[in-house]
């Protein structure tokens, strides 16, 4: 049989998130992105494949679960951390792979009742979410360890590289997925992507137009390599 676990001992976990948040304003209106979670449940789905073992931390999506795949979940993005923070929590080896659309603000309360269109003056104070895959960077990096080998997404509508090289070495990653969503075939919704591997020391390597699922067939061909290289 293939091995596909990156080398011998322990069985690796795969915690990927997907899918956009909800912030919610009050019980009935909510800040989020147009991210179907294709990306993120096409990556769970060849982990599970590979015989990972595999969480996936889901945002609001119309999805189905991918088979072998332990689904998580959530809403908001704090929910999301916490989720993830105990995925992750004590896993060696452990990939993150996090394809999620986080929102970066949530309004600063979320009111208990409806809010009545009169009450409201036109301005909604934001407060920044936490970053969740930051977070989980300056964590492995104060506890000086290699696992999990961290990947993270870059959606981008310029210079989509030379951005994420920053986002790679500001959030501690091993690995970016960039793409520039503006171009045709990549991005939220499509079943395609084109992207570019990006890593801390600068270089990339560039792939074709192709499925979301080839992609993350790429993504866990690159995980595995990282995974057998820090073990
Ligand atoms: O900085 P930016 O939002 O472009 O970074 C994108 C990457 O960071 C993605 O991998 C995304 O899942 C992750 N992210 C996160 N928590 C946030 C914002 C982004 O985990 N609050």
């Amino acid at each position: 049989m293939e091995d596909d676990q990156g080398g011998e001992g322990d069985k690796v976990k795969v915690v990927v998130t997907a899918g956009p948040t909800r912030e919610f304003i009050d019980p009935v209106r909510f800040l989020s992105n147009p991210s179907t979670g294709k990306m993120g449940f096409a990556v769970a789905a060849e982990a599970a494949r590979r015989g990972f073992d595999v969480v996936l931390v889901a945002g609001p999506v119309s999805l189905k679960t991918p088979v072998g795949v332990n689904r998580i979940d959530v809403v908001s993005a704090r929910e999301m951390l916490k989720a993830v923070k105990g995925a992750v929590a004590g896993s060696d080896p452990c990939v993150f792979v996090s394809t999620a659309a986080v929102a970066d603000f949530r309004p600063g309360k979320c009111a208990a009742q409806k809010l009545k269109k009169g009450s409201m003056d036109g301005v909604l104070r934001l407060v920044r979410n936490p970053d969740i895959l930051k977070t989980v960077g300056l964590a492995r990096k104060k506890a000086r360890e290699k696992f999990p080998i961290l990947v993270g997404f870059a959606a981008e509508t310029g210079d989509a590289v030379a951005e994420a090289v920053r986002k790679c070495r500001a959030k501690h990653l091993d690995m970016v997925v960039a793409n520039d969503v503006t171009e045709k075939g990549a991005g939220f919704g499509t079943n395609t992507n084109k992207v570019v591997f990006v890593f801390p020391d600068g270089s990339s390597r560039r792939l074709p137009l192709m499925s979301k699922r080839r992609v993350a067939k790429k993504i866990l061909d690159e995980a595995t390599r990282l995974t057998t290289a820090a073990r």
